[in-house]
Order: structure tokens, then C-alpha cells, then sequence
């Protein structure tokens, strides 16, 4: 399997078979891969010619240092699942210094306010983060089709504004969220979980299929504060938000719409690892 950690040795790789008009699908990911990433990775497998995954943990898109520094590293593992998949897939994992030099600084971006509801609210920068080193992927690589999971529904629905928004060429492809057995949404996170955290954090889907019931005859204000009082009464989690958004704008909704679709988002934390996750509701 090739493995690129320089942008000279992956585009000098890559160019002779763009130039063949081949299709390339991109996986970016932050490593510590689980069946979550090779679900992307199998789908980008069957609509490409060639398929190139980035891993590499970009530090711009971390609002807090210690998240950051406890991040999972596992490249050796991370090789070796995606081995099971084909050793044809092409592996880019550079170092912070080859993408950023001696600065590591985001670039600034507007997302028409995509970027100022849910994790923008709680993590300062973070998709100016996302939006660097997106940018910098898909200049330097020059992907056909580049494929994102709705675990992180938000960062989709940016991704697919930045595409617009700043004409690139790409396709962005949603891939469904993919769960343990017990419903919890799989994550490079879960592995910094206890035994009895793992256990208790399927609760988070519990509640969000729950919900989804409620908003059959319920508002939406009304089946948000009934999930923060579920959370408040159980003991291993504190929550950050619940929110129930439109799905293009994000924005929180007031009132709802038989036209429109929402989706239901949830932050919160047990044993200090933060936890997201959503699900459609309509
Ligand atoms: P990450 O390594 O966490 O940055 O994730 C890389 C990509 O995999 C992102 O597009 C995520 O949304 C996606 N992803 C992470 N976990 C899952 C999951 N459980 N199901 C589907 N996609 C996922």
C-alpha cells in the first residue's frame, strides 16, 4: 500500500492518473479509524477509480488543547484496517509542519452563519479549522468525489457551503452515521471511554429515538427541554445542547413546517470525552 507524508510525493503519485481522467475519491480523516470511517472508505471503493484517505489530526480545528493532545494517534493500526479493504487505497498522512509550516493558523471563512449555530456556539474557530484544511486537501489532491459522515451533520452542510460558496471542484457524498449494536455512534472518541461510560453512552440514542417520537405531536421547544431534563436526570452526563434544526440552515426552529426537514443534535460529555450525535426526524 502507498503511504505519502509529503504534498510533492502524493501529487507527483496522483497527477499521472488524473491525467488518465481517473475518478479519485477522498476519505479525510483524523485517524483512529473504526467501521464509521471504513463505511466512507467502502463507499468511496465503489464509485472510484482510485481512493486516497488522509489521516492526519489538524490541529486549527481544536478549540481545546487538551482534546487535542489526547486525540488517538494509531497510524500503524489505521493502515492495517484499511489494508483489510484493499492495499490498493492510497494513504496520506503528513506531519503539522508539512501543511502548516511554522504557523498553525486557520484561515478565516463565512458560511452564511452555517457556522455560528450548535458546535459553533461551543467550539470558537473550529470550522475555520475544518475549512483550512479542506481547502488545503482538495487543492493539493484534486479529488472527484470526497466523502463526509452526517455523524457530524454540520461540518456536511459546511462542507458542502465552502464547495459552493468558493466554486470548488468537488463532490461532496453524506454517508449515513454508522452505530455500535447498542445504537451508540461510532467514534475515534469512544476509545477514551470506561467500560461502564461505553455502556452508559448509548443513552444519547436512546433519548434522540425517543425524541423523535415526541416530535410526531410535540414542538420542537417542548421535546428539547423534555431531552435536558432525560439528561439532567441521568447522572454520568452533562449536556451541552439539544437542538432541533432545519437540516440546510441549521437554525434552531421555531415552528414547524410539513415542508421543511429536521434533524435533532445533541453535545454532551461522560467521563470528560465529548460526545455528539443526530438523527432526521421527518
Ligand atoms: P474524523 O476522523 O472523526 O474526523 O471523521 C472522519 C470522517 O468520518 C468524517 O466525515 C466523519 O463524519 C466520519 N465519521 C466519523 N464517525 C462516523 C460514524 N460513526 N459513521 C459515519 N461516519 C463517521
Amino acid at each position: 500500500m502507498d503511504i505519502f507524508k509529503t504534498n510533492t510525493s502524493v501529487t507527483k503519485h496522483l497527477e499521472p492518473l488524473l491525467n488518465k481522467g481517473k475518478t479519485i475519491g477522498f476519505v479525510p480523516t483524523m485517524g483512529a479509524l473504526h467501521k464509521g470511517h471504513l463505511s466512507l472508505i467502502k463507499k468511496a471503493i465503489a464509485q472510484n477509480n482510485v481512493v486516497i484517505v488522509s489521516v492526519f489530526v489538524n490541529p486549527t480545528q481544536f478549540n481545546n488543547t487538551k482534546d487535542l493532545e489526547k486525540y488517538p494517534r494509531t497510524l500503524q493500526k489505521d493502515v492495517a484496517l484499511i489494508q483489510t479493504l484493499s492495499d490498493k487505497i492510497i494513504v496520506f498522512a503528513p506531519n503539522t509542519n508539512e501543511i502548516y509550516g511554522n504557523t498553525i493558523q486557520s484561515k478565516k471563512y463565512s458560511f452564511d452563519g452555517l457556522e455560528f449555530q450548535m458546535e459553533g456556539k461551543f467550539r470558537d474557530g473550529h470550522f475555520d479549522g475544518v475549512g483550512t484544511i479542506l481547502d488545503y486537501f482538495f487543492s493539493t489532491l484534486k479529488p472527484t468525489n470526497a466523502y463526509f459522515g452526517e455523524k457530524d451533520f454540520q461540518q456536511l452542510q459546511i462542507v458542502k457551503k465552502l464547495v459552493s460558496k468558493y466554486n470548488l471542484d468537488v463532490n461532496i457524498i453524506g454517508c449515513e452515521i454508522f452505530r455500535e449494536a447498542s445504537g451508540l455512534a461510532m467514534s475515534s472518541r469512544n476509545t477514551r471511554l470506561t467500560d461502564t461510560g461505553k455502556t452508559e453512552a448509548s443513552f444519547i440514542y436512546k433519548t434522540l429515538l425517543q425524541a423523535k417520537k415526541k416530535f410526531g405531536t410535540k414542538s420542537a421547544s417542548k421535546v428539547e427541554e423534555w431531552v435536558t431534563k432525560q439528561f439532567a436526570k441521568n447522572k454520568h452526563f452533562k449536556l451541552e445542547y439539544v437542538t432541533i434544526a432545519e437540516v440546510t440552515t441549521l437554525k434552531t426552529v421555531k415552528r414547524k413546517s410539513k415542508k421543511q426537514k429536521y434533524r435533532i443534535f445533541i453535545a454532551a460529555f461522560i467521563d470528560n470525552v465529548r460526545l455528539i450525535d443526530n438523527i432526521a426526524l421527518n
